[in-house]
């Protein structure tokens, strides 16, 4: 059965876009309710672990260093089939891809500055979920 929490990050060009806001507002209007949610800012290090699985990857390195350049909203959602849904809000990887409305479309720059980051399986979300927020900061 598919589970009712995902994990999300808005991005560092977003961020320093000034699209927390917009970009909330229709995380919202979709349906998701924010159940944990952190302004913060990854080290290289910890912007290394968070995306490990994409070590072998020829963008690996840029990512890393894009992540670490700057402040990231990370967030725990929830809402029916959230990992899906919020994947189809958000929209495709590259942004020239993206369906017009969804976050990447109306916010991202480039597939590598794509505005937001959506888990990609209830296991995934669970996992990066973890990486940021504690038991107790969970509800
Ligand atoms: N990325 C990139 N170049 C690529 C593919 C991905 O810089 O050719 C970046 C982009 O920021 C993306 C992240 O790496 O969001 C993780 O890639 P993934 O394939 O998991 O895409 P996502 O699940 O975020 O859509
Ligand atoms: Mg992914």
């Amino acid at each position: 059965m598919a589970g009712n929490k995902t994990f999300t990050m808005i991005k560092p060009d977003a961020v320093g876009n000034n699209h927390i806001g917009p970009i909330l507002a229709q995380i919202n209007e979709a349906g998701f309710r924010i159940v944990a949610m952190k302004y913060t800012r990854l080290t290289p290090e910890a912007a290394g672990k968070f995306y490990e699985i994409h070590k072998e990857r020829p963008f690996y390195g840029e990512l890393v260093s894009y992540m670490s350049s700057g402040p990231i909203v990370a967030a725990i959602l929830e809402k029916d089939n959230a990992v899906a849904d919020f994947r189809t809000l958000i929209g495709a990887t590259d942004p020239a891809k993206a369906e017009p409305g969804t976050i990447r479309a109306r916010f991202a720059k480039s597939i590598a500055a794509n505005a937001i980051h959506g888990s990609d399986s209830d296991e995934n979300a669970g996992i990066e979920g973890n990486f940021f927020f504690s038991q107790l900061e969970r509800f």
